[in-house]
């Protein structure tokens, strides 16, 4: 099927596209990587009459690390991240989380703040984010906010930026020293979208958890994220009860059934990938 007709824009200034979306409203859409958006319009799941194409905005391009963490713009890749050997080095979830997103072909379009915009709980990094704590800043005509994860996502597909918003950027912390992370995850197919996916942290003080906590793939509307701790803590890292971690996970996780899974079979993938996620991370997780 080919798109409902709409009107193209292609702004070459940050303040024209903000006007752009304030002026237009609902009516819009904003296409960044386009690698869920021309799908929905192919599919006419989405008919917006106005694309406001924002590929050409100068200043949205590039990965910042400092000592507070690492911030991404909204035309970073997801490929452009996932070998940011800076961001590697101090938050590792980043591209652990970006590995399993699609295939090389989508990470080379795809952009890490529009997957976080899309809202998808089967998305890999609006899960990442969830679990860093992350958020995203936005703008608009009238000025910038800062918008928690833990406020951003609300339902499938449905965050709380305004329409008249441009999230330009994401940011995450750093990882503090002694944590320990991994993302695994299973899918039909290699590449594809997981049927259930874990993305995991551990902390550790001299080789003892001092905290557990772990972030759910299409387990829900919206990312779960997981205090663990209780069920490990003080236990020394590489002989921790992981069995019973993934028991607390799976009594506080609500799966809904869809064609690819039963809420039951969620359930148990999230049991069994909740231990490998952990033993995953104290072996050192993904490079
Ligand atoms: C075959 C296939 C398989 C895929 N598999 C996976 C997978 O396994 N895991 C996964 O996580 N993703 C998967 N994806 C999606 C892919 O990761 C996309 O790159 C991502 O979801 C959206 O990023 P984008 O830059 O392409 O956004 P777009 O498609 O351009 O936009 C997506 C949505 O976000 C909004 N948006 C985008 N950028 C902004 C912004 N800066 N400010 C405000 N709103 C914005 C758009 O308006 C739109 O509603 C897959 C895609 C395909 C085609």
């Amino acid at each position: 099927m080919k798109p409902a007709p709409f009107e193209y824009h292609r702004p070459a200034e940050l303040a024209e596209a903000l006007t752009l979306l304030s002026e237009l409203g609902a009516e819009a859409k904003v296409l960044a990587g386009g690698q869920s958006l021309l799908p929905l319009l192919s599919m006419r799941l989405a008919s917006p009459a106005h694309v406001v194409d924002v590929n050409a905005l100068p200043g949205l391009g590039d990965v910042h690390v400092d000592g507070s963490g690492v911030r991404f713009g909204a035309l970073v890749r997801h490929s452009d991240l996932e070998r940011d050997g800076a961001a590697f080095m101090v938050q590792p979830l980043l591209r652990q989380g970006l590995r399993n997103v699609a295939h090389p072909t989508i990470r080379n379009r795809g952009t890490t703040v529009g997957s976080i915009c899309h809202a998808d709980p089967a998305g890999e990094m609006p899960a990442v984010l969830a679990l860093l704590e992350g958020a995203v800043i936005a703008r608009s005509a009238t000025g910038e906010r800062t918008v928690p994860a833990s406020e951003l996502f609300v339902g499938p597909l449905e965050s709380s930026l305004r329409p008249d918003e441009l999230a330009v950027a994401a940011q995450v912390p750093l990882a503090p020293a002694g944590r320990l992370s991994a993302v695994v995850e299973i899918a039909r197919r290699h590449g594809d979208y997981a049927m259930c996916g874990v993305a995991v942290t551990v902390d550790t003080v001299d080789d003892q958890v001092t905290s557990a906590r772990a972030a759910y793939v299409s387990m829900g509307p919206t990312p779960p994220v997981l205090d663990l701790t209780e069920a490990v803590r003080g236990q020394a890292v590489h002989d921790a009860d992981w069995a019973a971690a993934a028991e607390l996970a799976v009594s506080r996780l609500e799966p809904e059934p869809d064609i690819h899974a039963t809420a039951d079979y969620r359930a148990h993938l999230a049991r069994v990938l909740t231990v490998r996620a952990f033993q995953q991370a104290v072996n050192g997780g993904a490079q």
